[in-house]
């Protein structure tokens, strides 16, 4: 089974073609973050305009890379959401033209959902049941992944999503947009035990997080150094905020783990590239024999091969959209389209 993918829930214009979920024929993908990082952020507007540019020779690309035409593709998979809504509908409404014109089923895929699927393309003996950590730009979801299609969040933050406080600290430190991978890098060179920040935890809902402790304590202690007059070394500060995110990640996967009795331990989403969240979950799984899956860095971020993979197994499931198809900016995991 073939399938074309398209994605554009955020800043990337991407279109994929995946054959049987696991197999990467193609993997486009246009990042829009030289246009975004002047502004310090994703803006809107701008990413819509930008998809609308891009989305066509994007499609095209992944059609002649992979060798094929639409005649040989089986269905095409959207991201309808969640996201942003005007990236979102171009995706959407580009999907719903190819699948009328050139007559195959519409598939729609949820963009968390992809995410989770990216560990399928790399590690082709994996199978549901496994527990998957995502941390995206957006999102921070323990999911038990019971079977393809099926998903039970049995973790959540109460505030910000894990690429936020990341991107939020990095600005502070002046590291620029985006900020994680940046403070990936100055941690390197940092102390993780130089400065203690909060590891905060939610009365009640173990698996739960929450990361806006963690990012006021570190403006807290810029602001302190700043009317103290005392330097601060931005590299112990990354480290250190970064050992407070990671440790707490791993902690709690590791209780759920524990909890639902999972042997495998996958994670997913843009944070998951992180070498310090990699490095402690590869030695936390092994220390308790857990099998531990993490796609590679191109496959964290946003791409289409990942919602090839999601959507593969949706089409399998049987699941369909009309040309009434629209965007969902705020869909849950597991709700129907
Ligand atoms: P969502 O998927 O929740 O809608 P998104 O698509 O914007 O959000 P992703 O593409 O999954 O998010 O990931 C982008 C996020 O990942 C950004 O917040 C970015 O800073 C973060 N990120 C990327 N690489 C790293 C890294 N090495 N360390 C920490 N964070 C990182
Ligand atoms: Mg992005
Ligand atoms: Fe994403």
């Amino acid at each position: 089974v073939l399938i074309l993918a398209i994605e554009s829930s955020c800043d990337e214009t991407a279109a994929a073609v995946v054959k049987n979920g696991r197999d990467v024929l193609s993997n486009i993908i246009y990042s829009q973050i030289e246009l975004h990082k002047l502004y310090g952020g994703v803006v809107p507007e701008i990413a819509s305009r930008k998809h609308i540019e891009k989305i066509n020779p994007v499609i095209t690309a992944a059609l002649d890379e992979a060798n094929v035409t639409l005649e040989d593709i089986d269905a095409i998979a959207v991201t309808y959401g969640p996201g942003l809504v005007g990236a979102l509908l171009v995706g959407v409404a580009e999907a719903k033209a190819i699948s009328y014109a050139a007559n195959k089923p519409l598939v729609p895929v949820h963009h968390i959902e992809g995410h989770i699927s990216a560990n399928y393309i790399e590690n082709k003996d994996l199978e549901p049941p496994f527990l998957c950590m995502v941390v995206s730009g957006g999102h921070t979801h323990l999911v038990l992944v019971k079977d393809y299609g099926q998903y039970e969040i049995v973790g959540r933050t109460h505030d910000d999503a894990a690429g936020e406080a990341f991107d939020k600290v990095a600005r502070a430190i002046g590291l620029g947009y985006p900020g994680g991978p940046k403070v990936d890098k100055l941690a390197k060179e940092g102390n993780s035990d130089a400065i203690t920040f909060p590891k905060a935890h939610i009365q009640g809902a173990p698996l739960d997080f929450s990361f806006s402790g963690v990012k006021s304590a570190v403006l807290n202690y810029l602001n302190e150094c700043h009317m103290k007059n005392i330097e601060v070394n931005r590299a112990d500060v990354a480290a250190s905020f970064q050992k407070a995110i990671v440790d707490v990640i791993v902690e709690h996967t590791m209780k759920a783990a524990k909890e639902y009795h999972i042997k495998k331990v996958a994670l997913a989403g843009g944070v998951a590239s992180n070498s310090a969240l990699r490095g402690a979950m590869e030695e936390a799984c092994s220390r308790r024999n857990i099998q531990f899956y993490r796609p590679s860095p191109l496959l964290c971020t946003d791409n289409a091969a990942m919602i090839g993979a999601a959507g593969y197994y949706d089409y399998m499931n049987g699941k369909r959209a009309g040309l009434d198809l629209n965007a969902v900016p705020n869909l849950k995991i597991g709700e129907k389209a």
